[in-house]
C-alpha cells in the first residue's frame, strides 16, 4: 500500500508547575493511503496527544512527520477530526450543524451545499435536516458529527474514542455503522480506542502503545476470514479470539 504519512521518532512532553510529563517517546509508524489504522494503549499513554500532533494542533518536541501524497504534490493532508462528544450545537439545526465547518471556512458554496445535502441523503439524515440535535438518537447524532467531518472533504479522518460516550449496545451498532460509512468513502482513518474488540473488528492494522511515555510496542496487521469486511462480520471470524489474546498479552507485558 502507498504511504501517506510517516511518523519518525515523535516525542512530546507536557510542562507544568509540577515539572515535565513525558507523554510520547520515539513513536514511529507509517500510515498507508486508504487504510483503517487503530491505536490502542493504556489510558494516559499519549494517544490523544499523538492525534493532536498528526492533526498539527500541537508540534512534536522531537521527530518528524513525512508526507507522501499520491498526487505527488507536497501538501499536508486535510484533517477531519471526530471526538468522543459529538459537539453538535443545540441552537443550530442538523443542516446548520453539519455545514458549520464549511461556513467557518467561508466555503458554503452551492456546490458544497449540494454535497452536504447528498451526504445527508446517503446516510439517512435527510428527513432530520431541520431538527435540533436533541431530537436525534445518540447514533444519529454521531452520524451527523461524521457528516460534518466529511463535508470538508478531508484526506484523513482522526477519530478519538468517538464511541466511548455511548452505552455498550448502542456502541456496537453505531461503531459498525460509522465504520461502514468510512470504508465506503475509501478514506484513510486513524481510530483511537481502548476497546480491543472494537479495534480488531474495524482496523486493517493496530498500533499498540506502551504506558506513558507512549512508545510503539508492536504493530499488528489484522487479517480475518470474512466474506464482507464489516465490523459485525469481523467479530464472528475464527481468528478474532487469537488477535484478542495477542493484543491483551502485548498490553499486559
Ligand atoms: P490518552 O489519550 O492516551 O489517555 P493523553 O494524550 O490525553 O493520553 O495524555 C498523555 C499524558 O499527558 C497523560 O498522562 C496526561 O495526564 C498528560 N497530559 C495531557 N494533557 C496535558 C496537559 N495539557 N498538561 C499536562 N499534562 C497533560
Ligand atoms: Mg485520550
Amino acid at each position: 500500500m502507498e504511504m501517506l504519512l510517516r511518523l519518525k521518532n515523535i516525542g512530546y512532553s507536557y510542562h507544568s508547575l509540577k515539572g515535565e510529563i513525558p507523554a510520547l517517546k520515539d513513536v514511529s509508524f507509517d500510515v498507508h493511503n486508504g487504510e483503517f489504522l487503530a491505536i490502542v494503549g493504556p489510558s494516559g499513554c499519549g494517544k490523544s496527544t499523538l492525534l493532536s500532533i498528526i492533526a498539527r494542533l500541537i508540534n512534536p518536541e522531537s521527530g518528524t512527520i513525512f508526507v507522501e501524497n499520491p498526487d505527488g504534490l507536497i501538501h499536508y493532508p486535510k484533517i477531519g477530526y471526530m471526538l468522543q462528544h459529538d459537539h453538535l450545537f443545540e441552537w443550530r439545526n442538523i443542516f446548520q450543524n453539519v455545514s458549520l465547518g464549511l461556513e467557518l471556512k467561508h466555503q458554503l458554496t452551492p456546490t458544497n451545499i449540494a454535497y452536504v445535502n447528498q451526504l445527508l441523503a446517503s446516510y439517512g439524515l435527510d428527513e432530520f435536516k431541520e431538527k435540533k440535535p436533541s431530537e436525534l438518537s445518540g447514533g444519529m447524532r454521531q452520524r451527523a458529527a461524521l457528516i460534518r467531518t466529511l463535508a470538508i472533504k478531508p484526506d484523513i479522518l482522526l477519530l478519538d474514542e468517538p464511541f466511548s460516550a455511548l452505552d455498550y449496545q448502542t456502541r456496537l451498532s453505531v461503531s459498525s455503522d460509522i465504520c461502514n460509512i468510512i470504508r465506503k468513502t475509501g478514506k484513510t482513518a486513524i481510530l483511537i480506542t481502548h476497546d480491543l474488540s472494537e479495534a480488531i473488528s474495524i482496523a486493517d492494522r493496530i498500533v499498540v502503545l506502551s504506558k506513558r511515555p507512549g512508545t510503539v510496542k508492536c504493530i499488528i496487521p489484522i487479517q480475518l476470514t470474512v466474506t464482507e469486511k464489516t465490523p459485525m462480520e469481523s467479530r464472528n471470524a475464527v481468528e478474532f479470539r487469537d488477535y484478542f489474546n495477542l493484543l491483551w498479552k502485548e498490553l499486559e507485558s
